[in-house]
């Protein structure tokens, strides 16, 4: 009888022990079906211990050992208690999370239903030549030893992908496996035929969240397994385990996406620098507008940079960006002449156009002009978005909807308007302009799900539309061969919004749309309507100098001591009513003697932007230090205590480190 010290996937900060009576030798890593309350669970075998704290008679016997896979190994252990530690996770809710789901769920027999995939190496197809500044960043990670994070920045169709690939290459050729990451949106077919063309006979894994439970099961194992020699996938591939892991590659490294936003709350590029490190690997973090926080390390030396200065293909030159000033102009649907007349070019030419707004819906509130009535939502701290085709009102952040009423539901007038425009109401008035156009919208009410989204793809692919409107779905890495214009209109919005982190993210999501813009043999235009030209954001896209406009905002970020140049943790609280949620707060920024934890700053709590959501009243306080370990040593000592504060039964709260959004 051997004492085995489990996992399980709980909310708890603690493991369980268990007795296992099982002829074969045991080993941590090993999953294991145990009996838990009146049910059964899946845990993972973490350590075998002399002797338990329970006595012996009030252990329970593990119902099975799992062998179907071989033990999780020693570096996945590391992974996870890293990430433990530093998001304050549980290990056993952390380890389980990384699995895909088939091995976490009891059942019985289980089938066997690996084949191992014996490829033979086909032709390799032939290469471009590297231009030299892809030589020379080729050229540097191969030479690297041991961990090496490099930050790869290269505007849109500078080459970067090529360099990945390059380096995916030159791992296989050492017997390695390669992890490459990317955002949820961009693992997409063409990606995927893309890596496939190039390793014709190299086994595959993809992994992200849509894939079906047995598909995502295989792809995992075939990974782990090391059959798979590369692995792509999206924010929780980083988890996965790989015997002969050789280099990591995260593509468009600045994504939100990367960042998990419920449950535990990781940073997937975050754990994946953590991973390189302790694996001693090389990493590579690529993108046209890196993230500040990467870019700091890259100014401080941290990570080697390299630059990819120029568009791969000679031919196609950056788009000139142009500025429109709308201040004391007749809009017509919300489009200037410049961009209108653009369009209509675009059009006699046969060529395609792109028209950037990021609201989805038809308008962002219905309002009734006798009464001054709003469309709100009543579970939510925010307006119904007007949806026509479906005739609704839509709450962005819970869902919750209602048909569109006739007359205003307070005074009865009939005379209701949507303000405001989004997608939907920009797409219908395109197509009352220009009848002969085929316009095509997309954003997350017409890509609902993958499938519709890589539907969508196929349809531009194949030239079937005139005319794209969409969010920034459109903005992500993707080649539209005959797109030469984009117009990006209401981008204005997001340079005086609330979280401060938010003209970082326009700055992006514009550098990264206007790319779309002439990557082939044709010259791309990019037209930004503006009521602001002034803005040194503006400016530094129009001369597409990412460098100069990370400088202007990390000199911001180093006055008002926001990170990179500060650490910070946010505690969020949510209950039925405001005040229990803020006294929750109140007494957490009680629980610890502040003379300790000098170098630690807590705020007062306050309501957080969207204050009600789901019918709960929503709080944070943000913690924040100069020095990571001093913040790690207070969390690490205030988790414990706010789990012991007493709140009503509906409070709930979370704890997460490095938040992107306020
Ligand atoms: P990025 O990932 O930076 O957007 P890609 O690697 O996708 O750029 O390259 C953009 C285009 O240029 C692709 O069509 C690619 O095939 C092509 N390309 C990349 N490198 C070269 C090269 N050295 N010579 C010729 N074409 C190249
Ligand atoms: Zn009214
Ligand atoms: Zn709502």
């Amino acid at each position: 009888m051997a004492i085995a010290r489990v996992a399980l996937d709980l909310p708890l900060h603690r493991l369980f022990d268990y007795l296992v009576e099982d002829g074969e030798p045991l080993e941590p890593g090993l999953r294991l079906r145990v009996p838990f309350g009146r049910g059964e669970k899946i845990g993972i075998l973490v350590a075998l211990p002399d002797s338990s704290e329970l006595p012996p008679e009030q252990l329970k016997p593990a119902l099975e050992v799992l062998r179907d896979t071989p033990p999780l190994p020693p570096e996945f252990f590391r992974l996870c208690e890293f990430a433990s530690n530093y998001y304050q996770a549980p290990q056993g809710e952390v380890m389980l999370q990384a699995l895909p789901p088939g091995l976490k769920k009891p059942r019985a027999a289980r089938r066997r239903q690996l084949k191992p995939k014996t490829g033979k190496p086909a032709a390799a197809p032939a290469l471009p030549a590297l231009n030299p500044e892809q030589a020379q960043a080729v050229a540097a990670v191969c030479a690297s030893q041991g961990y090496a994070p490099f930050l790869l920045h290269g505007v849109t169709g500078s080459g970067k992908t090529e360099v990945y690939l390059r380096l995916i290459a030159a791992a296989l050729e050492q017997g390695r496996q390669a992890l490459l990451l990317v955002p949820e949106i961009n693992l997409t077919p063409q990606l995927e035929a893309r890596i496939r063309n190039r390793f014709p006979g190299v086994a595959v894994a993809m992994l992200h969240s849509e894939l079906a439970e047995a598909a995502r099961e295989r792809e995992w194992k075939a990974a782990f397994l090391g059959e798979a020699r590369i692995v792509v996938g999206t924010r929780l591939a980083v988890f996965t385990p790989l015997p002969e892991l050789g280099l990591i590659v995260i593509d468009e490294e600045h994504d939100p996406s990367y960042k998990q936003q419920d449950g535990m709350r990781y940073s997937a590029r975050d754990l994946a620098i953590y991973r390189a490190s302790s694996s001693r690997l090389p990493i590579v973090l690529g993108s046209a507008t890196p993230s500040l926080e990467s870019w700091a390390h890259a100014q401080s030396g941290r990570y080697t940079l390299l630059r990819l200065q120029e568009r791969a293909v000679t031919a196609a030159r950056l788009p000139t960006i142009r500025l429109v000033d709308t201040r004391r102009m007749n809009l017509d649907g919300g489009l200037s002449p410049q961009l209108l007349e653009a369009i209509r070019k675009r059009l006699e030419a046969g060529e395609q156009s792109l028209i950037f707004l990021n609201r989805r819906g038809y308008a962002p509130v219905l309002s009734c002009t006798a009464c001054g009535w709003v469309s709100r939502c009543s579970r939510c701290a925010a307006n119904m978005v007007v949806h026509l085709k479906d005739q609704r009102l839509r709450c962005h952040h819970c869902g919750f909807e209602v048909r569109i009423p006739r007359a205003c539901p307070t005074c009865g007038n009939q005379d209701i308007h949507p303000f405001g425009r989004g997608t939907q109401r920009l797409e219908a008035w395109l197509a009352e302009t220009f009848p002969q156009a085929r316009i095509l919208r997309v954003d997350r009410d017409s890509a609902k799900s993958r499938k519709q989204w890589e539907a969508l793809l196929e349809q531009i692919h194949g030239g079937a539309a005139d005319i794209l409107v969409g969010t920034q779905m459109l903005a992500k890495g993707h080649d539209f061969p005959r797109l030469t214009l984009v117009g990006a209109v209401g981008a204005d919005a997001a340079l005086f919004a609330a979280d401060w982190r938010a003209p970082e993210r326009l700055f992006a999501q514009l550098m990264q749309v206007a790319g779309r813009a002439g990557r082939a043999d044709l010259p791309g235009e990019v037209i930004i309507q503006t009521e602001y030209p002034d803005q040194p954001l503006y400016g530094a896209l129009q001369a597409h100098d990412y460098p100069r406009y990370a400088a202007t905002l990390l000199e911001q970020r180093r006055q008002a001591g926001f990170p990179p140049y500060t650490f910070q943790a946010m505690l969020r609280a949510e209950a039925p009513h405001m005040a229990d949620a803020i006294a929750f707060l109140q007494a957490a920024s009680g629980l610890l003697p502040p003379e300790h934890y000098p170098d630690v700053l807590l705020y007062d709590p306050v309501p957080m932007r969207l204050s009600r959501l789901w019918s709960l009243e929503r709080a944070q306080l943000l913690v924040e230090s100069p020095a990571r370990p001093q913040l790690q040593a207070f969390l690490s000592a205030w988790r414990p205590g706010l789990e012991s504060i007493k709140g009503p039964s509906r409070l709930r709260w979370h704890l997460e480190v490095d938040p992107l959004e306020f």
